[in-house]
């Protein structure tokens, strides 16, 4: 039982990753009651939990820390432009300890179970291990890829060697020296492991369905020049972030796709293909996010990208989508990673053409072959943005089932509040604009929003927000139009609430789990709101 707990708190923040460690902050700093419940044995949230090689970030690390934890900005040396989660954890552990946050947060506390009391005007907070306490306030941190995901194949627990999803990578590290090793999935987090362990290990084969888009990270080290230049221009690189769509370091090109002529479309494009991070993807034109035939000539010049750096032809041809355009969806950016494929170690098993049947005890079993491996890793993904709620048993106003009202599609207003959860507040909740842009940025657009709403509920004298029905509605609406311009929509991804092992979240779904007008048009939102009084609220 965890007998650290209060009886009732002002607020209980639910996870101490990037999101909950801010929060707990602006909190602690109004004087508030307030604790973080962590399911994990410590803090850091995605970077605690996915120690898997070639762990990085696809932000720069320096638009990746809190802009308002200026002691830590003023000290802190990020040794890479990628920086890798070992570095990731340490900055998070840091930056805690130089606040004294550590004292606000109980680890190994899973929350199980949320149930509003509308006669006391509180949650009751049930925890995994049956302790229970009361909080005026329930605040989600919970992730956003938190929830990782098996696919149901026969046999999964038979395999005799060691098997693990890249969320749960031993904590201890693994010798993979001479080891056959098996990856099964291509997304973000396949493609790193791949890039890392390719000439690490004796023999890789990597088990593809459908193979991804990727373009070089481009990474390199920060000297300490460059370190003390970026320490000078910190408030210029968090402006920069506010303004830009993606809250990136990276402007899009607006000079407008069919102005230009072809060659300057491709001068563009060489340029950014050799500069660092998502400069490809979020410095090219708007046009190729919402243009089917602007996407389509900049798709045919990444694919050719890619085939040259494969020397297989035909292996070449199997590594590059056909069922959607470059940058639909989130790029995976990577490192050696179809270099990967000219290795004499390292093998590709296409799963479309011969589905996986079986794991056995000694390997993977195709339609055409049997593999025998020492190691399967499972980078097949997340059930992605709402899993985290799901796994909660959450109960509003009458008892209404959270996980109900979202089994189809989530519904949200502005990402942060539900119609029937009273002060029930997410900080990157399903349709905020916080869960589709450089996370940390958003994070802090989200966390100010809910603390300043806290600040006008205690001025004001109320005890309890709800949002109006009129308001979540509007705001879904609204959420569905954006995908209806985007690209994205034609795609088979987390941003479309896609995950074939997750039952309901499969081919034939659209789920609208995002918000796609950008930070800045997000923030503004956000603003307007505020400014207005809160008027799409009611409270009492
Ligand atoms: P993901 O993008 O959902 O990829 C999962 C992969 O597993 C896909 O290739 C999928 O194939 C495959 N898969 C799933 N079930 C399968 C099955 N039954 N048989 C064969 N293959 C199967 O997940 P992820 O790679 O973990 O990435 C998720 C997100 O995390 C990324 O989009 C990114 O936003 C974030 N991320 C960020 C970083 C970073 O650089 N900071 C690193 C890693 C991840 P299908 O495509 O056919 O479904």
């Amino acid at each position: 039982m965890n007998s650290d707990l209060d009886q009732s708190y002002d607020a209980v923040v639910i996870g101490a990753g990037v999101a909950g460690i801010y929060q707990i902050k602006r909190l602690t700093d109004l004087g508030w009651n307030a604790v973080v419940l962590e399911s994990g044995a410590d803090l850091g949230g995605t970077w605690f939990w996915n120690r898997y090689p070639g762990a990085r970030f696809d932000s720069e690390s320096y638009t990746y820390g809190y802009s308002w934890a200026t002691e830590v900005l003023e000290s802190w040396h990020w040794r890479e432009h990628f920086s890798g989660q070992p570095e990731n954890l340490r900055y998070l552990q840091t930056v805690v300890d130089t606040y004294d946050l550590r004292r606000h947060m109980r680890f190994d506390s899973r929350v199980e179970a949320l149930s509003w009391d509308e006669v006391n005007l509180a949650w009751t907070i049930t925890l995994a291990d049956g302790s229970t306490t009361k909080s005026r306030f329930v605040i989600t941190g919970v992730g956003l890829l938190s929830t990782p995901t098996l696919p149901a194949i026969e046999g999964l627990d038979s395999f005799a060697g060691q098997a693990f999803h890249t969320h749960h990578w031993p904590s201890e590290g693994l010798d993979l020296r001479d080891k056959r090793v098996a990856v099964i999935g291509t997304g973000a987090t396949g493609i790193q492991v791949i890039g890392e362990i390719q000439d690490k290990v004796g023999q890789l084969t990597v088990f593809q369905r459908r193979p991804n888009w990727v373009a070089p990270l481009n990474n390199a080290e920060i000297s300490a020049a460059e370190m003390s230049e970026i320490r000078q221009s910190y408030d210029d690189i968090f402006a920069t972030c506010r303004s830009t769509p993606g809250a990136f370091i990276h402007q899009p090109d607006r000079r407008g796709f069919w102005t230009v002529t072809p060659q300057e479309r491709l001068e563009l494009w060489d340029r950014l293909y050799d500069e660092r991070g998502f400069g490809i993807w979020l410095q090219n034109f708007v046009e190729i996010f919402i243009d089917e035939d602007a996407n389509r000539e900049f798709s045919a010049y990444m694919a050719q990208r890619m085939r040259e750096r494969v020397d297989n032809p035909e292996l070449a041809e199997k590594l590059i989508p056909t069922d959607h355009g470059f940058g639909y969806q989130r790029v995976p950016l990577e490192t050696n990673y179809l270099e990967a494929y000219n290795r004499p170690n390292v093998a590709l098993v296409d799963v479309a053409d011969t589905p996986i049947k079986e794991i056995t005890t000694s390997g993977i079993r195709t339609t055409e072959s049997q593999f025998e491996v020492d190691v399967i890793v499972f980078a097949t993904g997340f059930d992605a943005i709402t899993g985290a709620f799901d796994k909660i048993n959450i109960n509003g106003s009458g008892g209404l089932s959270l996980g109900e009202k979202w089994r189809h599609d989530p519904s949200t207003f502005v990402g942060v509040l539900s119609h029937g959860f009273p002060n029930f507040l997410m900080i990157a909740g399903p349709q905020s604009g916080n869960a589709s842009t450089n996370f940390p940025r958003g994070i802090e657009t989200g966390v100010d929003w809910i603390t300043n709403l806290l600040v006008h509920m205690s001025d004001a004298g109320h005890a309890r927000v709800e949002a109006s029905l009129e308001g979540e509605l509007e705001w879904v609406t609204h959420i569905k139009q954006m995908y209806e311009i985007m690209l994205l929509r034609k795609s088979k991804g987390w941003f479309t609430g896609y995950n074939s092992n997750v039952e309901g979240h499969g081919e034939g779904t659209m789920r609208h789990v995002v918000y796609n007008g950008g930070a800045p048009k997000y923030q503004k939102r956000l603003d307007e709101i505020a400014a207005g009084g809160y008027n799409e609220l009611s409270f009492r």
